[in-house]
C-alpha cells in the first residue's frame, strides 16, 4: 500500500483513507464491520468518520474492537469530527465517540466543519477549541485537527494561527486551484493534509470525457487518474475515499496500488488543460473575491458548476445548502450588477446571470 507521513507527527499512514460516510448499509452491521477488517488487510491504516454519520461510528467501533487487540503489530488511526459549539457538547461527543468506537483516544479528532473565519472565531470564543485541548490534555484525544470547507486563502491564516496537527478539506482535480493556498500553508508550517471529496462529490466519474485530463495512462480509468493527480502531491498525505462496498475498496486499493508518479511537464500540462477542459466553468480561483459588496462569488460559481454539469438547478441548492450553508445569507440581494467581479474573472464568466440563475435556482427550491 502506498504510505505517506503525516505532517510532522513522525507517523507513517496510508496514502488511501477509508472514509466512513457512506457504507451501503449501516443496519448490515456483520457486513460493515468485515469491510473495515478487509480495509485493514488490505494495507488501509486512516480510519475516518463522524459522529453525525448515522450509524458509521459504532459499525467501525465493533471492527476496531477486534482490531484493537493486534494493534501494536498492525498500527491504524482512527480519526473523528464534532460540530460541536459549546465546551460541554464538545466533552459529551468526544465521550459518546470513544464508546463507540471502542477506543481509549482518537487519534485525531477535528474542530468539523469550519465554514468562515467568523464560524471559527466564534467557536474559540464559545470554549471550543479549550475544550479541545483539555481532552488532549487527558489523553481521551492524541491531536487536534480541523475541517473545513472555507477557500485555500482563508484556510492559510487558520493554520498560521492555531496548531492544528492536520487539516481535513475537500481537493480534487476540478477545485485544487480553490484550496491551492491552503495546501501550501500546511505543507510549510508541516501540518498533515487529508483530502476529503477527491472525485468532487461524484461530478468527475459522472463527466469522463469531461475528466478525461487526468488520465495520464491508457489503462486508468477516470477515477483512477483523479486520485493519482492528488497522490502524485507530495503534500498530501491521505486522500479519504468513501467506501460503500467490497467493489469499491478493491477498486480505490487498486488505484492506490498502481500508482506511478507523473513527470512534472506532465502536471504543469494537465493544470493548463484545466482551463480548457472547464471553459464554462469557474475554476475557484479566487480572482473575483473583492465584490465590494462581498458576496462569496468563488462559493457562489462553485455551486453553479454543480448545476451546470449535473444540468439540474437542484444541484445548485444542494451544493449551496450541503457544502456552503449558502442557502441563506448569500448576499444576493446586495449585488448591484457593477460587473467588477467579470472583469476580474480568469474565466470570463458572465457572473451576474449566473447569479440571477441562482436567485432562480433558490426560487424553486422554496
Ligand atoms: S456585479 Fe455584483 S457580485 Fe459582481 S462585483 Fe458587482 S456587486 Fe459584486
Ligand atoms: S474569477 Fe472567475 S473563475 Fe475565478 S473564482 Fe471567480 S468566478 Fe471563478
Amino acid at each position: 500500500m502506498l504510505s505517506r507521513s503525516f505532517g510532522s507527527t513522525g507517523q507513517t499512514v496510508s496514502a488511501l483513507g477509508f472514509g466512513g460516510m457512506r457504507f451501503k448499509n449501516l443496519d448490515d452491521v456483520d457486513a460493515c464491520a468485515a469491510l473495515v477488517h478487509e480495509a485493514r488487510d488490505l494495507g488501509i491504516t486512516y480510519f475516518d468518520t463522524a459522529i453525525g454519520y448515522g450509524k458509521s461510528e459504532e459499525v467501525m467501533g465493533v471492527a476496531f474492537k477486534e482490531m484493537m487487540k493486534d494493534r501494536a503489530a498492525k498500527p491504524f488511526t482512527v480519526a473523528s469530527k464534532t460540530f460541536a459549539a459549546t465546551a460541554d457538547d464538545v466533552r459529551r461527543d468526544c465521550e459518546i465517540s470513544l464508546k463507540r468506537l471502542n477506543v481509549d483516544a482518537l487519534d485525531f479528532y477535528h474542530v468539523w466543519c469550519v465554514l468562515s473565519p467568523d464560524a471559527w472565531r466564534e467557536r474559540k470564543t464559545k470554549g471550543v477549541i479549550a475544550a479541545f485541548e483539555r481532552l488532549r490534555d487527558e489523553g481521551l484525544v492524541r491531536n487536534i485537527s480541523v475541517s473545513t470547507h472555507m477557500s485555500g486563502d482563508e484556510i492559510a491564516p487558520l493554520l498560521e494561527e492555531y496548531p492544528f496537527v492536520s487539516v481535513l478539506l475537500g481537493y480534487s482535480a476540478l477545485n485544487f486551484a480553490y484550496r491551492e493556498a491552503g495546501v501550501a500553508a500546511a505543507a510549510r508550517l508541516g501540518r498533515g493534509v487529508v483530502v476529503m471529496n477527491p472525485l468532487a462529490g461524484g461530478v468527475i466519474p459522472q463527466h469522463p470525457q469531461r475528466f478525461g485530463w487526468v488520465k495520464t495512462r491508457d489503462d486508468e480509468s477516470v477515477v483512477e487518474g483523479a486520485l493519482r493527480f492528488l497522490w502524485n502531491d507530495p503534500r498530501i498525505s491521505v486522500v479519504l475515499v468513501g467506501i460503500a462496498d467490497r467493489e469499491q475498496l478493491h477498486a480505490a486499493v487498486r488505484a492506490a496500488e498502481g500508482f506511478r508518479p507523473i513527470s512534472a511537464e506532465r502536471i504543469a500540462r494537465m493544470r493548463s488543460e484545466l482551463s480548457a477542459a472547464f471553459d464554462s466553468l469557474c475554476t475557484g480561483c479566487g480572482y473575483c473575491s473583492d465584490c465590494p459588496e462581498s458576496l462569496p462569488l468563488p462559493k457562489l460559481m462553485d455551486a453553479v458548476n454543480q448545476g451546470i454539469l449535473a444540468g439540474d438547478d437542484k444541484a445548485i441548492t444542494d451544493r449551496l445548502r450541503w457544502q456552503w450553508n449558502l442557502m441563506q445569507g448569500n448576499g444576493l440581494d446586495r449585488c448591484t450588477r457593477c460587473r467588477q467581479c467579470e472583469q476580474a474573472c480568469t474565466q470570463h464568466l458572465p457572473i451576474v446571470d449566473r447569479l440571477e440563475r441562482i436567485r432562480g435556482a433558490l426560487a424553486k427550491a422554496v
